[in-house]
């Protein structure tokens, strides 16, 4: 037995003993053997408590054997006797005889007669202010222990207080690396996967592999989060639990959903509490749930059913919440990939099952990709068609060479009208949609082609039929007119009812003529024909001619007629009848705009800018054209919205083209509500006739 006080060798010989070994258990051997070396004792305990005081680990010696005991058995001890004095007071305690202590805690064999316990020594263990457990050591004789034993056990519990703190520190960090490890495993494991049931099937197996537990189930939010459904689950019971939907606002599911936290069930209370047995229906032991999130959304639930020895090691909460993030990120990502992936097919159907031709080229217009139709249209194997430029397939229309691809703005799109070339040097004439856009990360142009061969064809025909109609209806025309002339020749002058009759159906069929021949110059100048009949003409005549033409029409109205000739000894050479037409024309348009009784002014001026050529204006006092319709009422079957007086809309058409024909412009002044001037530029002939 030592008497002395502890010599520094001893101490230095504890010393290295404790610090060589880390794990918790073997700290506490350790020092609770050299505790019961030196002070000769011959049974003792270290209890280790922990922040809150309350007991973590036990070790006991009795009988010359280790005993770990269940904590909760030292509870009453820590709580009352000795140890519970010197855990209070931070104080050590030397009892010579636990026969005369209040502080000992008496047992049945620790009675006087008996032989249990009769010196005590209990100390603190320290370590940095904090206390972290408490070491006592007993003998059955008392007055065995004296102040030197209480030394050196408090120089022991210096030492092992500190050694009991890095064994702590080394079992928290040990603990860290593992769920460290773990996770690190599983977002290797689970981000390794885009698809979806290979995700789920992932993130079980991981689980289950990080937690041995029974039973591993995934449950997902339906679209509105009302209910949530299992969508994977292994292990035991799987089978039942696949495809269950549950509500999503009960019981445990619930407040993990709402909480957004994990949670533990073990007691059978809790277990009641919260549901728990509806949700699984095999015999459940314990049951950890966490959250699925991805960033701040909450998708799901993963819960593990009843690890193997019944409950959960304090690192299963934290190890399943890291696992229900990583499963949050890595499901959106595969629902991502999925939508991603429906959308491509979608697009790929439609692109497939066009029937229009569509083809991708860079902004060079090397061809990218293209589908059934195009192959058909070109009529090329698509590996050739692949190697082949957009050059090769179409005529470009003027105006619009290549190199202005590149110019085209993203979105948008050009249109116009082309002959495709097939590969068997077929042509097709076409609708082309040129647009600028982003495929697979680039700026490509897509090209849609649009077979236009039937609405051509309908085209033509259309037209061939007018011009059949209109050249049909001039020879008779013709007889009608000179059935009139010679009707007016041989009726009696004094019957005045006879003569206006006639007067108005050769009015008539003059008016029918102008509108058979407009229409038949409107076909033959558009085809580019050239004029056959010009002739050199005063332009006196032509507005005389003109106004006689107008005059029924005129009076009819009641309307004046000022002519302002200032350029009457200009002559032009022109298709007389066209030109008297586009006059009669600009007259008939000013008469049916214009009020009733008002007066229309036409004349012919050398304009001072272009004294080579004539002018020739009609002005009205009618209602006038908006600027932004000046231009468009010279199309082919323009007529201005709102307007009651009737018309086709081909009057300006062949106004112009018979202009342009003669080489010359033609255009309208006018400002709304104040009438309009039309006006149209010939060039002045020279060579008059002698
Ligand atoms: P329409 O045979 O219908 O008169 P036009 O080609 O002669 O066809 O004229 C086209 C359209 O231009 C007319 O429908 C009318 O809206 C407008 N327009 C033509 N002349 C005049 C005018 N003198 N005053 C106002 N609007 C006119």
């Amino acid at each position: 037995m030592m008497e002395t006080s502890a010599p520094l060798e001893l101490l230095y010989q504890i010393s290295r003993e404790i610090a060589a070994a880390l794990d918790l258990h073997t700290v506490l051997r350790r020092v609770l053997s050299a505790a019961l070396q030196h002070v000769g004792a011959e049974r003792g305990s270290i209890v280790v408590v922990d922040d809150q005081g309350k007991p973590v680990e036990a070790t006991l010696v009795y009988g010359n054997q280790y005993h770990e005991h269940t904590t909760a058995r030292l509870r009453d001890t820590l709580e009352r006797g000795l140890a519970g004095w010197v855990i209070r007071n931070r104080k050590p305690a030397l009892v010579p005889d636990t026969r005369r202590d209040e502080r000992w805690l008496r047992r049945p064999d620790d009675t006087r007669s008996e032989t249990g316990a009769k010196s005590a020594i209990c100390v603190p263990l320290l370590a940095r202010e904090k206390l972290v457990g408490v070491l006592t050591v007993v003998h059955p004789q008392p007055g065995t222990f004296n102040e030197q034993h209480l030394n050196l056990m408090q120089a022991i519990a210096d030492q092992a207080g500190i050694a009991i703190l890095n064994a702590r520190l080394y079992t928290e960090s040990q603990r860290q690396a593992r769920v460290m490890s773990a996770l690190v495993e599983c977002a290797i494991t689970i981000n390794a996967s885009l698809e979806l049931n290979e995700v789920y099937r992932r993130i079980l197996h991981q689980t289950m592999q990080a937690l041995q537990v029974e039973t591993v189930v995934l449950g997902l939010l339906d679209e509105k989060g009302e209910a949530l459904i299992f969508r994977a689950a292994d292990g035991r019971q799987a089978g039942s639990l696949l495809n269950r939907t549950l509500p999503a606002d009960q019981g445990i599911l619930g407040w993990v959903l709402r909480q957004g936290k994990g949670m533990i069930l073990t007691s059978p209370e809790e277990k009641r509490r919260f549901g728990a047995t509806e949700m699984f229906e095999g015999q459940l032991k314990a049951m950890a749930l966490v959250p699925i999130q991805d960033r701040e959304r909450t998708l799901g639930i993963l819960a593990a059913i009843n690890p193997p020895s019944g409950v959960f090691d304090p690192d299963a909460l934290l190890v399943m919440t890291g696992i229900g993030s990583l499963a949050g990120i890595a499901i959106q990502n595969a629902l991502s990939a999925e939508r991603l992936q429906a959308a491509q097919r979608r697009y790929q159907e439609l692109f497939e099952g066009s029937i229009d031709a569509i083809l991708f080229t860079d902004l060079e217009g090397r061809i990218l990709e293209s589908n059934r139709q195009a192959l058909q249209l070109f009529g090329y194997e698509k590996q050739t068609l692949l190697s082949l430029s957009i050059e090769h397939l179409q005529a470009w229309p003027p105006g619009f060479p290549p190199h202005s691809l590149d110019a085209l703005e993203a979105e948008e799109t050009l249109r116009f009208e082309s002959l495709v070339r097939s590969k068997s040097g077929y042509e097709v004439p076409v609708e082309v949609y040129a647009r600028r856009q982003r495929w697979e990360n680039r700026d490509v142009i897509q090209w849609t082609f649009h077979d236009v061969r039937e609405r051509k064809e309908l085209d033509r025909l259309r037209e061939e039929l007018a011009a059949m109609i209109y050249h049909d209806l001039r020879s008779p025309l013709g007889n009608l007119v000179s059935s009139l002339e010679m009707l007016k020749a041989i009726s009696p002058t004094e019957n005045v009812e006879v003569a206006s009759i006639l007067e108005i159906a050769s009015h008539a069929v003059a008016r029918l003529q102008r509108m058979v021949n407009s229409l038949l110059d409107i076909h033959r100048l558009e085809a580019g024909m050239p004029l056959t009949e010009r002739q050199a003409v005063r332009v006196s005549e032509l507005l005389n001619r003109a106004a006689s033409d107008v005059q029924m029409t005129l009076r009819a109205r009641a309307q004046r007629l000022e002519i302002a000739d200032q350029a009457p000894g200009a002559w032009v050479s022109v298709d007389v009848e066209m030109i008297g037409r586009v006059l009669v024309n600009l007259l008939e348009n000013a008469s049916k705009f214009s009020p009733s009784q008002s007066t229309i002014q036409m004349g012919a001026e050398i304009p001072e800018k272009a004294p080579t050529q004539v002018r020739f204006w009609v002005k009205d006092s009618g209602p006038g054209i908006a600027p932004e319709d000046q231009q468009r009422i010279f199309e082919k079957f323009t007529r201005l919205a709102g307007q009651k007086i009737g018309g086709l809309g081909i009057g300006l058409a062949f106004c112009r083209l018979a202009v342009q024909a003669h080489g010359g412009t033609i255009g309208v002044e006018s400002q709304p509500g104040k009438g309009a001037t039309f006006f149209f530029l010939l060039p002045q002939s020279f060579e008059t006739p002698s």
